[in-house]
């Protein structure tokens, strides 16, 4: 009850949530109340969390952020909130997100653009992005409308929205999370996780979404640890990989600053601190804006007007003039500017140029990794290239949007997983994040790193 009022008060602001499933929650929450009566209390018993609109929820409307999907509700829940239902979690609605999560800002989608609530700590009259596609879910989280929330990251998605909003958010390892019933944007790059206050609520949040799914052909069967536990392992004797090239020229003095002070925090407690070198780190940004595009270009074909969502005919036409007044209707400029690019780099005659070309760099990306994790145990970089701008800022541009996610995109390339730690505040006063990468399916280890810098 206390969330639903927080809800109340602070989302005409915000535009955090997309819907409020206040009588649901209420129903979830007694049924809970319930269940710790007879002793029988889930690991996430009465826990209120926000759900990303892109995870199907049965019976409630699952958008995207899109207006193609303005009006559907999906008859299934999809794996993720399957699992927070069944470990107790009572979910207070779905929160607003970057239209089929393409975005940094979360000013892409159809239900409006969300707020930072730190935006009056700038400037008054600044109204401050939350940073995206997971921009509800962070402004839920951080102005404490919600305990944690649901969020998808395919470039950083989580990590940087959690950053901007001083909240902390892990991107698992490809195949963590199962995929089954999240909207899909980018199949070989979208995995789901958590975003919450504390590295550790994250740590408790993934156990429960995590786990083997026969529904994803992507889903790896590999036991979930106990991943709070980790958070309290320590770093002593670690070593951590600090990559040259992401001493980016221009980076602002007080991001560099950040970084050395999370090294020295590491060093204070006992790892040790290693220059690394990851020389195809250049080519990521271009290379996820091949592949992002293209999956999604094949991925978004599905909204017809036909099987989901919006459809907008006209009498007597034929398919083509449906599947064609539908799509220009129902998407917004930056959805149609990637199906655009998508489609062209799947072109006949530019593939092998673009699309597979790219590949072949995503290799060299991954190989890059591969030998770093050989010396070093994770690594600690920027989570972004600065903290939160404002709404206005950087809409005319895309390829200056698209810089956001320099440090976070290779992540996703690589299939490994990343987590965004509050770690300062600038001059202004707003947050500012450290991210820590590690090999796969060793969450563990960045976690344990993750509560050092904390
Ligand atoms: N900002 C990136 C993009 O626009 C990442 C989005 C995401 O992780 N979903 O594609």
């Amino acid at each position: 009850e206390a969330h639903l009022r927080a809800i109340e008060a602070l989302n005409p602001r915000l535009n955090a949530f997309t819907t409020v499933t206040a009588e649901q929650a209420l129903a979830q929450a007694k049924a809970s109340d319930a269940r710790r009566k007879e002793g029988i209390a889930g690991p996430l018993e009465g826990v209120p969390l926000a759900i990303k609109d892109l995870f199907c929820t049965a019976g409630v409307r699952t958008t995207a952020g899109s207006r193609i999907l303005g009006n559907f509700i999906p008859p299934y829940e999809s794996t993720v909130t399957a699992n927070l239902l069944r470990d107790g979690a009572v979910f207070l609605g779905k929160v607003n997100l970057d239209e089929f999560a393409m975005g940094s800002s979360n000013t892409t989608s159809a239900f409006g653009p969300v707020e930072n609530p730190w935006s009056r700590a700038n400037d008054p009259d600044t109204r401050l992005v939350p940073g995206g596609s997971s921009g509800g879910s962070a402004a839920a989280v951080a102005a404490r409308l919600a305990l944690g929330a649901t969020a998808t990251d395919t470039g950083g998605s989580i990590r940087q929205p959690a950053a901007f909003c001083g909240i902390a958010g892990i991107k698992p390892t490809y195949g963590r999370c199962s995929r089954y019933g999240i909207v899909a944007f980018a199949s070989s790059l979208d995995q789901a996780g958590p975003v919450a206050r504390t590295v550790e609520d994250c740590a408790i949040l993934l156990r429960s979404m995590a786990g083997f799914d026969p529904k994803d052909s992507t889903s790896a069967e590999v036991p979930v640890p106990d991943f709070a536990a980790a958070c309290a392992r320590g770093v002593k004797g670690l070593r951590i990989g600090v990559p040259k090239e992401y001493r980016l020229d221009g980076m602002p003095a007080e991001i560099e600053a950040l970084w050395q002070q999370g090294l020295d925090w590491l060093r204070a407690e006992g790892a040790e601190t290693v220059e690394i070198s990851l020389p195809h780190t250049k080519y990521a940004l271009p290379t996820y804006y091949i592949v992002a595009p293209a999956e999604a270009s094949s991925n978004l074909a599905r909204y017809d007007g036909v099987r989901f969502g919006l459809r907008v005919a006209e009498k007597g036409s034929d398919l083509k003039d449906l599947y064609e007044r539908t799509r220009a209707a129902g998407f917004g400029a930056e959805v149609r500017r990637r199906i655009m690019i998508g489609t062209y780099v799947l072109s006949a005659g530019y593939y092998d140029a673009y699309y597979l070309k790219a590949q072949k760099v995503r290799a060299l990306i991954k190989r890059d990794f591969d030998e770093a994790f050989g010396k070093v145990d994770a690594i600690v970089t920027p989570a972004t290239p600065s903290a939160a701008f404002g709404m206005d800022e950087k809409q005319d541009d895309p390829v200056t949007m698209y810089l956001n996610d320099v440090f976070t995109v290779p992540a996703n390339l690589a299939g490994l997983p990343g987590l965004a730690v509050p770690a300062g505040l600038d001059a202004q006063g707003l947050p500012l994040g450290l991210q820590v990468l590690g090999r796969a399916f060793d969450e563990e280890t960045v976690f344990a790193v993750g509560t050092a810098i904390e």
